[in-house]
């Protein structure tokens, strides 16, 4: 049997699944619903089929097998999640060479680079070229232990540093123009991306480092944070800093600290709260928010007190209430940053302020009230209506009205104006998703698809007779049954899988909705129903032919061509 194969027979996609996802099981049919991982939602469109070994969502129109679903989770490559799910369940994995593809090996050797140039950077750090970076770091009263633990360095200026290092170590162009690491000069020549910078290692959640952020030591650099581009083993939206330390606080904790830059994250972690993580250079993602979600569903914003910082958090609460976490919003007196409040006030006062820290919509409303002439009528319902969006997002019905009135309240808003403009806004707002399942199937059809994937006995008996008949080709799921056809033709084992795999994406989309929603009730899956089905829909073309023979026997009569009209006629008797 083919390695893939053998992982994917040996691994149940409802344990997989279900050790990341609460799942249901629904009757005796095999299937499992949930609360889909990939998006955010309150009933489950998520469902699971161990029939099929297959999961797909009718919300955000996320599926496929188990490999799938660990590449989509963890972020894998299908070879990395190949190997995963081999080494979890103890299946020996063959030769190495063989199951790692040109993408895995080169992502190997961008790890494997960017842990030389880690080394490369803290040993830079620590010697005579380090001296200003070291300088800087004993200004912003950051210990030598610190430096240690988030594996802090320095680049030096001569831009060949890496260059040189990683061509002794034998890494190829590719490889080299890969890693996000180096540039190529115009001339063919290559330098370091980062000269003459602090360095912070960025790292995935199982601590690997997979970039870097450089800040600029010599005045008048810029920027004066430059970050990595994203590479084979880095996309930056899909990363916080320091989530690898911080996780476990956050689970014990029940909240993450979300602070703004990679200074801030180190104050507050080494004085001692460890739940903090920033986003990498770039605004708040929704994918960066599920990564926090999976620990807890509670977030603190304490990003800086300026204007940018503030612009900045008022993006962030947009994102985090898109994906439901409850927000809210810290601020520090005399307009610090965590960092240096941590570092004058110490860890309990800056605890302090956290556990203090208030509802983001007071905090909106704060700013709204800088924002507008809270004087004139007007003005406030601007306000009001500046905070609406931010409202609406709160996904409890009941959590919102109250939020409204509070708001209103807060505003001197009246509060007949504000539920109209809720109710209004309410209207206006449609559920967004990716896929709309599609409802003209009949169900003969769903059901002779259903019962051709699961039962042998029945494509042996139906298929001869389906493949000719005419009622087939007015299916919606045609190709579907002629994918299975096919499979049988070329003598290969129909499953869900084999039959997905020959199909384009919207055939692909019908054919999960017949054999995943659940909406066939599996129990009627007999060959007998199979044999109705197939009566009736031999019946209904039978009823069709008629129907269009009597059409041209009457255009016949009235053409006066009658013997025509007889041959019709007897055409007609003899189907009778
Ligand atoms: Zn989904």
């Amino acid at each position: 049997m083919d390695f893939v194969e053998q992982v994917k027979s040996s691994v149940d996609i409802v344990s997989v699944i279900g050790e990341r996802v609460r799942l249901k099981r629904m009757g005796s049919t095999g299937r499992y619903v949930g609360l889909c991982p990939f998006h955010t939602e309150k009933t489950p469109s998520f469902s699971v089929n161990a029939t099929h070994q297959y999961f797909k969502c009718f919300g955000c129109g996320a599926g496929g097998d188990v490999l799938k679903f660990v590449m989509e989770i963890d972020g894998l490559s299908f070879y990395e999640a190949l190997k995963q799910l081999a080494e979890q369940h103890g299946i020996p994995i063959p030769k190495r060479s063989e199951y790692t593809d040109p993408e895995t090996r080169l992502r190997a050797a961008v790890f494997q680079m960017h842990e030389l140039a880690e080394q490369a950077f803290r040993a830079q750090l620590a010697g005579p070229s380090g001296a200003a970076a070291r300088a800087y770091l004993g200004r912003r009263g950051v210990a030598p232990e610190v430096v240690e633990q988030f594996g802090l360095g320095y680049a030096e200026p001569s831009g060949q540093f890496l260059v040189r290092l990683f061509e002794k170590r034998g890494f190829t162009a590719e490889q080299l123009e890969a890693c996000g690491l180096i540039r190529k000069r115009d001339d063919g020549g290559y330098y370091d991306f980062f000269r003459n910078r602090l360095i912070f290692p960025i790292h995935n959640e199982s601590g690997k480092p997979i970039a870097f952020a450089g800040r600029a030591l010599a005045e008048g650099d810029e920027p004066k944070y430059l970050n990595s581009p994203d590479t084979p083993i880095y996309t930056k939206r899909q990363v916080l800093y320091n989530l690898h330390r911080a996780k476990d606080a956050i689970r014990k904790n029940g909240r993450s600290v979300l602070v703004e830059g990679y200074m801030d994250v180190i104050g507050v972690f080494a004085a001692g709260v460890k739940e903090v993580v920033a986003s990498c250079g770039t605004a708040l993602s929704d994918r960066q928010v599920r990564l926090l979600k999976r620990h807890s569903g509670n977030i603190v914003v304490n990003f800086d007190p300026d204007p940018a910082g503030a612009n900045a958090a008022e993006r962030s609460i947009d994102v985090l209430l898109a994906e439901g976490m409850h927000v809210r919003i810290a601020e520090l007196e005399d307009g610090r940053d965590p960092d240096e409040y941590c570092n004058e006030h110490g860890a309990a006062a800056y605890r302090a302020r956290l556990d203090g820290a208030k509802s983001y919509f007071y905090w909106l409303a704060d700013r709204a009230r800088e924002k507008y002439d809270m004087r004139s009528a007007e003005g406030r319902v601007s306000a009001f209506q500046f905070l609406l969006p931010a409202v609406q997002r709160l996904g409890d019905k009941i959590e919102r009205v109250a939020v409204v009135n509070d708001v209103a309240g807060y505003l001197g808003v009246e509060s007949g104006l504000v539920l109209e403009s809720f109710r209004k806004a309410a209207a206006s707002r449609k559920e967004k998703t990716a896929w709309v399942a599609r409802e003209n199937l009949r169900a003969d059809e769903k059901i002779l698809l259903n019962l051709l994937l699961v039962n042998a006995e029945a494509r042996r008996q139906l298929t001869p007779e389906l493949r000719h008949l005419p009622a087939l080709e007015q299916f919606e799921t045609r190709r579907v049954f002629q994918a299975i056809f096919a499979l049988e033709d070329a003598g290969e084992t129909v499953s869900f899988g084999a039959v997905d795999a020959r199909l384009e994406e919207n055939d692909r989309e019908l054919l999960a909705l017949v054999a995943l929603s659940g909406e066939t009730n599996e129990e009627v899956l007999s060959l007998e129903s199979g044999q109705r089905c197939l009566d009736s829909l031999r019946a209904l073309h039978r009823k069709a032919e008629a129907a269009a023979l009597k059409a041209r026997l009457k255009q016949a009569e009235r053409t006066g061509d009658l013997q025509e009209a007889l041959r019709l006629t007897a055409e007609l008797d003899a189907m009778r």
